[in-house]
């Protein structure tokens, strides 16, 4: 079922939902469930699994030999997909890039999501990877969401980069993500809203949001992607705070602000156990106050740390 009948069906009822990271190449699919066993009882009408893009290191190999080496960590979205619905009859939204897929392989990775029968896919760009200074599109591959969005919907209808492969058109429902505190290559806010209300234009049903730890940073851009006449759901992500060196990783990878209030009561905490229970009870109180206002649902960033996220959730629902 697509998110935004998940969203409808729950007639104002704020949702629970939240994102996993496939397990470390190695790891058995076990890891996940693990991780997933915990939060079933909140009744998770969807659960996002994240991709993570190959890197590659190059090794000298001697006699002015370079071998290409994959450092990837983490594959298997498709297939944890795949396993989630099986295993839990819920929802598995897997997330889908631009950065490292041709055309090609974008079209052949939609093609399998359909045959699995997923109905969502949260389609994005992607992040640079650690060789390349800035993002930089495959070649025949998309430089923009927007671009990949495109694509899906073209094949939601009917159209397919080649008539040899024509088949049925899909039926994906495609979230995208937002960011209330701007993406950090956009050069402003109101740029950033322009290429968003863009991406909703184009067929985007719903917004999942960058996290965020200030409450009034969602509600501002909640106002101004109406003023912007964006009228999908807006998904508040949260990632609670588990360790203290989330205080300088959080902004500097994630391009976010923590509020002063929050920076107190971390830098009082002695070590990562306390700072772990101020990150909890900062999610609750943000937790409650979003529900409050009426959000559509309420998607945590695990990090596939569930015990955390139980914690909140049993606060809330
Ligand atoms: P875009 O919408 O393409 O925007 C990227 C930048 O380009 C923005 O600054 C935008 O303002 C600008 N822009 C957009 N269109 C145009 C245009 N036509 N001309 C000029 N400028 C333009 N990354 C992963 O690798 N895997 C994941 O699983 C993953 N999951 C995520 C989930 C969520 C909810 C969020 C918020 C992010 C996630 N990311 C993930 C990170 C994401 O890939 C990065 O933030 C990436 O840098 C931007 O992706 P986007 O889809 O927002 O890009």
């Amino acid at each position: 079922m697509k998110v935004t009948d998940h969203i409808k069906k729950a007639k104002g009822e704020t949702l629970f939902s939240f994102e996993i990271l496939p397990p470390k190449k190695g790891e058995s699919v076990q890891s996940i469930f693990n991780a997933i066993d915990p939060l079933m009882e909140f009744k998770p009408p969807f659960i996002d699994v994240t991709y993570h893009r190959e890197e590659y290191v190059y090794k000298d190999r001697g006699n002015d030999l370079l071998e290409k080496v994959s450092t990837r960590k983490r594959p298997g979205t498709v297939g944890i997909c795949a396993a989630i619905i099986n295993k839990y009859g819920v929802d598995a939204v897997p997330h889908i890039i631009c950065g490292g897929f041709s055309k090609e392989e974008t079209e052949n990775a939609l093609i399998d999501l359909d045959f699995l029968g997923i109905d969502n896919v949260l389609v994005l760009r992607g992040d640079a990877i650690k060789s390349e200074g800035r993002f930089v599109p495959e070649p025949n591959g998309h430089s923009y969401a927007s671009e990949l969005l495109r694509q899906v919907t073209n094949l939601n209808n009917g159209e397919y980069l080649h008539e040899e492969v024509k088949q049925n058109e899909t039926d994906f429902c495609v979230g995208v993500a937002g960011y209330p505190e701007k993406h950090f290559e956009a050069p402003s806010l109101k740029s950033d809203l322009k290429y968003l209300k863009q991406k909703v234009d184009m067929g985007a049903e719903y917004i999942v949001t960058q996290m965020f730890f200030d409450n009034q940073k969602y509600f501002d851009f909640v106002e101004k992607c109406k003023n912007a006449g964006i009228d999908v759901p807006i998904i508040p992500g949260l990632k609670p705070i588990t360790a203290l060196k989330q205080m300088s990783v959080l902004p500097s990878v994630f391009h976010v602000d923590l509020p002063d209030d929050l920076v107190d009561a971390l830098d009082d905490c002695k070590d990562n156990q306390s700072a772990r229970e101020v990150g909890i009870e900062w999610a609750i109180q943000q937790s409650k106050e979003l529900k409050a206002a009426g959000v559509p649902c309420l998607h945590y960033y695990t990090m596939s740390k569930s015990q955390v996220t139980k914690r909140i959730a049993e606060a809330l629902f």
